[in-house]
């Protein structure tokens, strides 16, 4: 079943979040590479939105891209569109896919064709969009069922 969709004011989550987290996640901005929490932090348990905590990503889809942010090859719950949502993005004259919070909206990053088996795919992630819960394992293997 869906999950409710997380919607607010945009006053109220510059309440909420840190002007930086703000920046990245409501007007999509992209914070310096190699700058952030994330990009080379290797600690086993799950990535959440930073805007409503959904869990994202697991630490096992987190690879080493080199790229300077967090990368992911696939989102946690196994499917794109659940735990992010994809849009088509022709900013900066360039084509890409944008990643969002599919349950706040919030703006993660952007996913590229370029990464590793099997889903052959790179979810480029701002650690300003994300924050992070310890955990034994990532669950990003599908099998499901332990979260609640
Ligand atoms: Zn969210």
């Amino acid at each position: 079943m869906p999950k409710p969709k997380v919607e607010k004011a945009e006053s109220e989550w510059r309440a909420q979040l840190s002007p930086q987290r703000y920046e990245v996640l409501r007007e999509k901005g992209t914070e310096r590479a190699f700058t952030g929490e994330f990009w080379d932090h290797h600690d086993a348990g799950t990535y959440l939105c930073a805007g409503c905590r959904e869990p994202l990503f697991g630490s096992d889809a987190k690879f080493d891209s080199g790229c300077g942010w967090p990368s992911f090859t696939v989102p946690l719950e196994g499917k794109p569109g659940e735990a992010v949502a994809e849009h088509e993005d022709r900013s900066y004259g360039m084509r890409r896919v944008e990643v969002t919070c599919a349950r706040c909206g919030g703006h993660l990053g952007h996913v590229f064709p370029d990464g590793p088996g099997p889903t052959g795919l790179r979810y480029c992630i701002n650690s300003l969009s994300l924050e992070f819960e310890k955990g034994e394992k990532g669950a990003g293997g599908g099998s499901g069922g332990e979260q609640r």
